[in-house]
């Protein structure tokens, strides 16, 4: 048994009556074992001294094998950003390139608190992104991008019905539980229109089937979603609502453009909403009208979507959106800092189907703990002031000094303990370099 001990945090457990204590967390190997001890010994003892102890953030949509395209997206609408620059980069990804851009990816989502993930990858390689989750300690439930129909404007179309159902069961088969559970696989869909009927109907039978997730895209753009509900089957909730789709194992990104009985499907169905408040705003989709879906009893998660259309992966920069860009329209009072927190944490667990295992800090979940500093001057005066708020509101990634997954302490001190940003930058910036050439886009 390995031990390890987190001592005088202020830790925000997000426990069902979202505890606030003064405590310390014993880990043995992956688990929680005791919240508030008197144990004063283990292998491993982190000091979190004057520090808020917060469950790992869950960001409940990214595309991990987007990261090389930081930057090579800016100013665009979603469908020209598919057309004219994702697609092309996606296709022209090879396997070295594309773990290369898993492990970019993770290495910043880690340094920024998130410890788990929910993924859609591109339609080829994915098993290069599940091994650098496998081997990098990282948590994530994804899968590869199913496209069998030619979505009209985006010129996207990718593989047959049934290569897309057998590479995503040969995926399956490879990593559905595992990593001791730490990765799970999800059917994924590209886009509400990027399936045929026959591909959403294999797709639900398979992922009961399975027991998998099932995470698409949906109502991300005004002008996209009106022309395509124009073509057939309604605007893209209601459409997916008819093929049987969702259900408490669904899990749509954006729903930007959603009618009130659109978010009642969503509420009594039990699907959560990815929210993507930065993607959002740079691809100019709009507000997605989350205090409503809330007050109606939707689940609603965090995520940053993919790095060429935020361009960070950083909970904290999609914590702090979610709170504010909301208020102008629904009042001060709207999405306060405890629903947001919600979102980034035990919400976003349900998105993934673990919130059994993580999403909090509580004895026999899983030990997925993050330690950040309250003492930088951007969070004076110090003081006995409300942790949640100032995670929200105040705090920035740059303070995460402590990150452990699975029990596994893969952030000390604020630095990688196992990758080499060193490797890292080299890799992209070689991957980068050879993709883009044979995407013929101008780096
Ligand atoms: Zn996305």
């Amino acid at each position: 048994v390995t031990s390890l001990l987190v001592r005088d945090g202020t830790v925000v457990t997000m426990d069902p009556r979202r505890r606030v204590l003064d405590a310390d967390v014993y880990v043995e190997d992956s688990r929680i074992v005791e919240v508030g001890t008197t144990r004063s010994t283990a292998d491993t003892v982190v000091d979190a001294s004057g520090a808020i102890v917060v469950p790992g953030f869950v960001q409940a949509h990214v595309h991990l094998c987007q990261s090389l395209f930081r930057g090579l997206a800016d100013d665009m609408d979603v469908v020209d950003w598919l057309r004219r620059r994702i697609w092309p980069l996606e296709q022209a990804l090879d396997g070295p390139a594309l773990r290369s851009a898993a492990r970019l990816a993770i290495a910043e989502m880690l340094l920024s608190g998130t410890t788990a993930a929910l993924t859609i990858e591109t339609v080829h390689g994915t098993e290069e992104v599940l091994g650098a989750v496998m081997e990098t300690g990282f948590r994530a439930v994804g899968g590869k991008a199913m496209m069998d129909r030619l979505e009209p404007g985006t010129e996207m179309v990718g593989e047959t019905t049934d290569e897309a159902i057998q590479r995503s069961l040969e995926l399956l088969r490879a990593f559905h539980g595992a990593g001791d559970g730490r990765i799970h696989y999800a059917f994924c869909p590209r886009g509400a229109r990027n399936a045929t009927d026959e591909l959403w109907a294999l797709t639900v039978r398979l992922a009961e089937e399975h027991d998998a997730r099932i995470h698409t895209h949906a109502a991300e753009n005004r002008a996209q979603t009106a022309r395509l509900a124009a073509t057939s089957g309604g605007t893209d909730v209601a459409y997916l609502q008819s093929l049987g789709v969702l259900s408490p194992r669904t899990v749509l990104a954006h729903c930007v453009w959603v009618t009130d009985e659109e978010v009642a499907m969503l509420a009594s169905s039990g699907a959560t909403v990815a929210h993507c408040p930065s993607s959002n705003l740079k691809l100019a989709s709009g507000f997605a009208p989350v205090p409503e879906m809330l007050a109606a009893g939707v689940n609603v998660g965090l995520g940053a979507d993919g790095t060429p259309c935020n361009d960070n992966l950083d909970m904290f920069t999609e914590m702090r959106l979610a709170a504010l860009i909301h208020k102008p329209r629904v009042g001060p009072e709207g999405m306060a800092a405890l629903d947001v927190l919600e979102m980034a944490t035990i919400r976003g667990a349900r998105a993934l189907g673990l919130e059994d295992r993580i999403g909090s800090i509580e004895p026999g979940k899983r030990a997925d703990l993050v330690v950040v500093r309250r003492d930088g001057l951007h969070a004076q005066p110090g003081g006995d002031r409300d942790p949640v708020g100032q995670l929200v509101y105040e705090l920035r990634s740059s303070d995460v000094d402590t990150v452990i997954v699975d029990g596994r302490p893969l952030v000390r001190g604020g630095e990688l303990t196992e990758m080499d940003p060193d490797e890292l930058r080299a890799r992209a910036s070689e991957s980068v370099r050879r993709v883009a050439v044979r995407a013929a886009v101008e780096v």
